[in-house]
């Protein structure tokens, strides 16, 4: 007889870790008990095989729990009989991750459609293994009377389950039934009640025929639509101010997704998974979904129902439901009944609410298979608030991310928590947001650093919120280098060669960066690379305005005769006048000079007329690598070796571009051939780069990255070159992972040892 006791730490409550260690306790006949601590789990075993049991645990773990550190010490056996799962105990100091909402299980959708069970049809079934959890969570520990079931007194079946160790349902916290539990109902356009007798049927039947509904799901609202019903698809863009950006739409399984699109295996895996991230496929070619869900992408975001409201919704024999955000453009996801019908008023035709509250926001996840991996495009629902294993740092540091796809991090011991994706923080709501997210991060973490790091941008609304706090201390770090520095992170990487291709970021030396090579490390750079600059004529409007930083490019290549090749090749508005705009450029007004490799993407699409203005950041780059379907060849580019700072000029290429397009050649060859140079051009500074400083590994991060032509092109030329090539997999390239770069680089400044541990 030996007695021993095992501690976990990790994410090993509300995940059904305590009925685990009952049954597994019981069935290898082992004395003792299991108690949630605010520190963790601990379990003491009593009986002969306590050391088989320890392996056991961590080998047969529950599909959500995962165990980040746990220890073992031997006790004297007490003699006591039997196993027990012993009420919980809480104190000061807690260390207990909150487990990411996870969707419906397969046993509890076998009982979601099975008519002789007592939640058949029940669209909050849940148990354990699966349904809310961060989203109803007001305060931890991860108790029911913490979470917004506590106004769901439990039912006398219902809290049987939830006291019965040997039950799926044991401790469930959100568990609940059609008597107990949270309602339905149908509201009208106006927030009215709609009385129906299956509210849920009811929506089902004002989709078929074309209506749009907010229904709202775990971290928030979704807008919705059918989405083979072309005229419902467009009246809604049009409602929603969303002219092209592309919509996800949700399918009831994975047949029907591969009726939709190519999809992998490596894809299959991610549709599947209880995250159930948005999975960007590649578009069949004749399908039934309306043309307008996705105009001029070959790429549809694809997500399988991920609560029992869903199943039961897709379960009415729809094709594929459009299933996007509800707000209006830019602005944060809705949660809340009132807030939806004012919000959302003069959008949705009808509103499928219930009066379980949701208490924090929580989008979407989108994520991809690249280069044979799955990537992480917008880390949130289903992954949030999971942290990520970083070296410790040596005190809490808190980060404010950027300004656009902002997420914020905080960093305690060896764990970086990333939130929940905010959005850009342009408008009231998403600041708003992003208070309720720094406010939700020192919560769940318990902690108020007084380490804060931000932007180097002064204008960011997060920099200046980060100078409205006192009693801290500021860590402003380089857009860019936080970039690779995140990307650094998830690899465990001390020090790097950077790769950072994005859109724009403010660059110390009063250019916008955004093409940049960086020799890296958590706490330092120094720039070795960048594009050539060029102008951005009319500063911000040129993002929208592909077409300005095409007269640029032009300009920079034919400084005299520019004006007749933009006339030849159609470049500018009509109500544009050349010599204005040569004014403009050559004095510099409203001009700033960029590096930025999005930008010139954007610029070679206006010169190789895929389009000259955009309705979203990123869309003329996105179509450019569309039309580029074909493998390409490179073409010259030169390089102007400077002694720290090296500088490929871009000017051969466009130069090449212009003459063979106005030769009427296809874009889409020149679209191949733009992308070919530029994965040429910069794998080759980069080896050249990386052995003059001794570097082994090359880390690509920034926005650019998302397209998959460039990043999958790249890695294989870096790795022909002898080059370890790292991109982000569990964090966003673009700048939703800029919070993470941002905290371990102030850790790092502040002597944290970075790079010992692989996340
Ligand atoms: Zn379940
Ligand atoms: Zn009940
Ligand atoms: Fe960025």
């Amino acid at each position: 007889m030996r007695r021993v006791r095992y501690q976990y730490q990790g994410v090993v409550q509300g995940v059904g870790f305590r009925p685990f260690i009952h049954r597994l306790a019981t069935a290898m006949d082992l004395a003792g008990f299991v108690q949630n601590r605010s520190d963790g789990v601990v379990v003491e075993v009593e009986g002969a095989a306590v050391d088989l049991f320890g392996e056991r645990v961590l080998d047969e773990l529950p599909p959500l729990a995962d165990v980040y550190d746990h220890t073992r010490e031997d006790l004297p056996p007490t003699g006591g009989q039997g196993f027990r799962i012993i009420p919980s105990e809480g104190d000061e100091h807690r260390d207990v991750h909150i487990p990411p909402d996870i969707a419906t299980c397969d046993d509890c959708l076998r009982e979601l459609f099975d008519p002789d069970d007592r939640r058949y049809r029940y669209p909050f079934i849940n148990c354990t293994n699966c349904g809310p959890r961060l989203t109803i969570i007001r305060d931890i520990p991860y108790d029911r009377d913490n979470t917004s079931m506590k106004v769901f007194p439990l039912c006398e079946d219902c809290r049987g389950e939830y006291d019965d160790p040997a039950d799926r349902r044991f401790h469930a916290e959100p568990n609940a039934c059609p008597t107990c539990g949270p309602q339905l109902q149908l509201l009208d356009e106006a927030g009215n009640d709609r009385p129906a007798a299956d509210p849920l049927r009811e929506a089902a039947r004002l989709l078929k025929e074309g209506y749009i509904l907010a229904v709202k799901g775990l971290g928030g609202f979704h807008l919705c639509v059918d989405a083979t019903d072309d005229s419902a698809v467009k009246r809604l863009r049009v409602r929603k101010h969303r002219e092209e950006k592309p919509f996800a739409v949700m399918v009831r399984d994975l047949d029907m997704a591969r009726r939709l699109a190519r999809v992998d295996d490596d894809e299959a895996a991610l549709l599947t998974s209880p995250r159930r991230p948005i999975v960007l496929c590649e578009r069949l070619a004749e399908t039934d979904l309306a043309p307008s869900v996705a105009p001029g992408v070959p790429a549809v975001g694809l997500m399988l129902p991920y609560t029992p409201l869903h199943h039961l919704l897709l379960a009415e024999g729809f094709t594929a439901l459009v299933m996007t955000s509800a707000n209006a453009t830019d602005e944060p996801i809705c949660i809340k009944n009132d807030e939806a019908v004012r919000r959302l008023g003069g959008i949705a035709d009808a509103f499928l609410i219930h009066d379980r509250e949701i208490l924090v926001r929580c989008d979407d996840s989108i994520a991809a298979v690249r280069a044979g991996r799955p990537r992480v495009h917008r880390r949130s629902r289903g992954y949030a608030p999971l942290p990520l294993v970083v070296p410790a740092a040596p005190e809490p540091v808190l980060a404010l991310g950027p300004e656009l796809k902002n997420t914020v991090c905080v960093l305690k011991d060896s764990r970086a928590f990333l939130s929940p994706h905010i959005g850009d923080l342009s408008t009231p709501e998403a600041r708003d947001f992003f208070h309720e997210s720094l406010e939700l991060m020192e919560r769940i973490t318990e902690c108020r650093p007084k380490i804060v790091a931000c932007d180097l941008h002064p204008d960011y609304y997060s920099t200046r919120h980060a100078g409205t706090l006192t009693d801290v201390e500021f860590f402003p770090v380089q857009h860019h280098h936080a970039h690779i520095v995140s990307c650094m992170a998830e690899h465990g990487l001390t020090e790097s060669l950077g790769l950072a291709f994005d859109g724009t970021g403010y660059g110390p030396d009063g250019t916008v960066w955004g093409g940049e090579f960086i020799h890296a490390t958590a706490a330092d750079y120094t720039r070795r690379g960048r594009l050539r600059t060029f102008t951005l004529p009319g500063g911000e409007r040129a993002i929208r305005e592909p077409w300005r930083i095409a007269a640029a490019l032009l300009r920079e290549t034919w400084p005299e005769t520019w004006a007749d090749v933009a006339r030849n090749l159609d470049l500018l508005p009509e109500d544009v006048n050349p010599s204005l705009l040569e004014v403009m450029m050559a004095r510099g007004l409203n001009c700033p000079r960029t590096s930025s490799m999005g930008r010139l993407f954007d610029g070679v699409a206006a010169l190789l007329g895929v389009r000259h203005t955009v309705s979203f950041e990123g869309q003329a780059a996105m179509e450019l690598e569309t039309l580029a379907s074909e493998p390409g060849e490179a073409l010259a580019w030169d390089l102007d070796r400077g002694v720290v700072l090296n500088e490929l000029d871009w000017r051969p290429l466009v130069r090449v571009l212009v003459k063979r397009r106005l030769a009427g050649e296809s874009p889409a060859r020149l679209a191949a051939d733009f992308h070919a140079t530029v994965i040429h051009a910069s794998a080759k500074l980069a080896a050249e780069l990386a052995r003059v400083d001794g570097l082994s590994a090359v880390t690509l991060s920034g926005g650019c990255f998302q397209n998959r032509l460039l990043l999958e092109g790249l890695m294989q030329a870096l790795k022909n070159e002898g080059l370890e090539a790292c991109a982000h997999e569990r964090v966003p390239t673009n700048d939703g992972g800029i919070a993470l770069g941002q905290a371990v680089s102030a850790a790092a400044q502040l002597g944290m040892q970075v790079g010992m541990e692989k996340i």
